[in-house]
């Protein structure tokens, strides 16, 4: 099996102290390569890519985080597994026969190394359908891999991200806006899943923001999911407060506020 080595530049890391598992997981790109992703996650305030390979659509296997580093792949069970993330989007792709065939090899084969058998998908971890439901799992994970339709489990905040970042990201996920990280830490992944609120807007993620909003003094009343008149004059109140237009529609630029980004 070929690895094919990158000249990748980390920020700081740590050693992994033990090697319990797998876990696999799509980039959610049909096309792209482990630089791409290195910038991405670097956006993200990362050290650098969170996965430890990348298999290709050609079945080239790339080395991203180096093996001995604890990765940034899958909230709360980075420090006992190895991260490969797979080219592709499989909620709606089918994975090609060469990037199956490699996948297959480096998991056999980093089983052996560590004389591991356990192989999870991405969302038996976390809040998150990531690695897609047409991404072939038991046939990379082979014998021992887990189910492929776990329910998926909330996931535990990181100690060093935010609570309510991780729900907000965890209902993003939930509704469909986002397959991101549930983590606590806030990125342009957190903030592209966050979807538009208008001024009558209802719901969990609704719920969420009355909560912020609350906490930050503006006063919302009952934290009941329904964008109403209360609601409604404690964003405005918030946007006027920050220098955004005082629209009472959470959109980018009042999320981006929100999550400490802007
Ligand atoms: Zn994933």
């Amino acid at each position: 099996m070929n690895i094919k080595e990158t000249n990748l530049s980390f920020g700081s890391m740590s050693r992994r102290s033990a090697t319990k598992l797998i876990i696999l997981h799509h980039a959610e790109a049909s096309n792209c390569t482990v630089q791409d992703i290195h910038r991405w996650h670097k956006n993200n305030g990362w050290a650098g890519i969170g996965y430890h390979f990348l298999v290709r659509k050609d079945g080239s296997i790339y080395r991203g985080r180096p093996e001995w580093a604890v990765g940034a792949h899958a909230s709360g069970s980075n420090s006992d597994s190895i991260g490969i993330c797979f080219e592709g989007a499989y909620m709606t792709e089918t994975m090609p026969a060469a990037q199956k065939a490699a996948g297959k090899e480096l998991v056999a084969e980093l089983k052996k190394k560590y004389g591991i058998s356990k192989v999870q998908a991405h969302r038996d971890v976390c809040a998150t359908s990531c690695p897609g439901t047409k991404f072939p799992f038991s046939d990379i994970a082979g014998a021992a891999g887990s189910a492929a339709t776990t329910t998926p489990t909330p996931a535990k905040p990181t100690e060093k991200g935010d609570a309510w970042v991780s729900r907000l990201q965890a209902e993003c996920n939930a509704q469909g806006f986002s397959y991101q990280t549930v983590d606590g830490l806030t990125g342009p992944n957190t903030l592209a899943g966050c979807p538009q609120l208008g001024r009558t807007s209802r719901g969990n993620i609704t719920a969420l923001l009355q909560e912020r909003l609350n906490a930050l003094g503006y006063n919302c009343g009952v934290v009941d999911g329904i964008n109403g008149t209360k609601t409604q004059a404690a964003i405005k109140a918030y946007q006027r407060a920050h220098g955004l237009v005082a629209d009472g529609i959470v959109g980018v630029k009042t999320w981006s506020n929100l999550l400490g980004l802007s």
